[in-house]
């Protein structure tokens, strides 16, 4: 039996997995790296199927994790792709209330936004029309964030990965059937090989409940997978906004509301979506392809028991935004956006992804921030959604200087 070793196993070759390498590598820790990959190449999960929206840090509560490094990390990784001459549209982001009695949370996110560093203005109607003719705000008020911009996902995590390897991390895809020893700080391949490490990453996004499990760890926590199917605006279209237009979110819900972004092509296609349609499966992409039943059945009994209890306003998130697959409510939310945008102006696009939402069987509720939890020798990255592609930089130094024990990497 073949046997290697190594000092930092990463379980996981999406944004933060990449991420945590790329730091290790940086800071001079170790270069003695192994990531292993279920797939046969990376980027098919979140980290190439994210909206690729650098976001500024304006919706999250000031001391959370993702407050902590969303500013931080949109400014590296936007560094990082303008260096690399990647695609990026510096386009920023306009937030609106779709409804009059919404105006107040402007209030709210401009000031967690500032809290957490980031830079806001308020825009009247005047100016929100100068940036998008056809928007509207119910209020006559808009919020700005000139520092929001889009990439594209998939490139950043292709050449991260190029990047990596040329630096000598070991990468191991299409690798699915490993089995843990954590006493033994080491994993079976499939192929009967043992990798001995001296710390693990698990970094499995849509995955990383499970593979916590197996570990032990985070065993009052279960994924609660949410897909995100996107529309987009016919190249056609009389209506093209060359910024993003977001509207405000519920803030109870981890979830930003249908919102317009052009992508950073040289000529931009303009995204409606994503939704956050429940999903039936961990990878529940398309139809009934990947639907996992036994999953289904928990968790449709699961929405059904919060909407009941209404925990987190859950009534309120059913009621405007479980439905907005169906392509009139979908068209809906997106007119409270821009009045004008008819049927004939969007076509379904190709793109989905499901986010690695978590759910607290403990509190009963959705977990809104980022997990870092601890293992024997080994850290576990939980609930890693929306903002963690922005973030990763700034979000795999946290975690190698306060959810990794010391004495795992010396
Ligand atoms: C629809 C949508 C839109 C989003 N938009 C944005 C956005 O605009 N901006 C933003 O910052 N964030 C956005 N996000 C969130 C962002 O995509 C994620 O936070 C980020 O990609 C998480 O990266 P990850 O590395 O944790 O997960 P992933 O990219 O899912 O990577 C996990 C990897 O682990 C591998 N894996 C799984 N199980 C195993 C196993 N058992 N063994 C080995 N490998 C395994 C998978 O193959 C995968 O490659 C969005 C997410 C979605 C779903």
């Amino acid at each position: 039996m073949n046997s290697h070793q190594c000092d930092v196993l990463i379980l996981g070759g999406g944004m933060v997995g990449l991420s945590i390498a790329h730091q290790l590598l940086e800071r001079q820790i170790t270069s003695s790296i192994t990531i292993i990959d279920k797939e046969p190449e990376l980027g098919r999960h979140s980290s190439g199927r994210n909206s690729g929206v650098l976001h500024a840090g304006l919706y999250y509560k000031p001391g959370s994790i993702k407050a902590r490094v969303c500013v931080d990390g949109a400014r590296r990784l936007r560094a990082w792709v303008e260096e690399r001459g990647l695609p990026i549209n510096p386009c920023g982001k306009v937030i609106v209330p779709p409804r009059e009695e919404l105006d107040g949370q402007l209030e709210v996110l401009a000031e967690r936004g500032r809290a957490n560093g980031a830079t806001v203005e308020f825009f009247d109607d005047q100016q929100l029309h100068e940036l998008i003719p056809e928007a509207r705000s119910a209020s006559g008020r808009a919020l700005w964030s000139p520092n929001t911009a889009v990439v594209k996902p998939l490139k950043v995590v292709q050449r991260l990965q190029q990047e990596l390897q040329q630096q000598g991390v070991q990468l191991i895809t299409a690798s699915p059937g490993w089995r843990a020893q954590p006493e033994e700080c080491s994993i079976t391949l499939s192929d009967s090989s043992k990798l001995s490490y001296g710390h693990l990453y698990n970094c499995a996004g849509l995955q990383a409940d499970r593979v916590a499990h197996q570990f032990g760890v985070g065993l009052n926590y279960s994924l609660l997978p949410f897909k995100g199917l996107y529309w987009q605006l016919k190249p056609d279209c009389p209506i093209q906004p060359r910024t993003n237009l977001y509207p405000v979110p519920d803030l109870d819900i981890p979830f930003l509301g249908v919102h317009f972004t052009p992508s950073a092509e040289a000529t931009p296609l303009v995204s409606i979506g994503p939704t956050a349609t429940p999903a039936w499966g961990r990878e529940n992409y398309q139809g009934l392809v990947g639907i996992e039943p036994g999953m289904a059945a928990a968790n449709l009994a699961l929405l059904a028991r919060q909407y009941l209890a209404n925990r987190g306003g859950f009534r309120r998130y059913v009621h405007e935004q479980a439905f907005l697959a169906l392509p009139p409510l979908l068209l809906k939310a997106a007119q409270e956006l821009i009045p004008s945008v008819r049927a004939e102006h969007i076509e379904i696009s190709q793109k989905v992804g499901i986010r690695s939402q978590l759910f607290n069987r403990l509190t009963q509720r959705l977990e809104d921030d980022f997990l870092c939890l601890p293992g024997l020798s080994s850290t576990h990255v939980l609930n890693a959604i929306s903002p963690a592609f922005t973030a990763s930089f700034a979000l795999a130094d946290l975690i190698l200087d306060e959810a990794t024990p010391r004495m795992d990497l010396a």
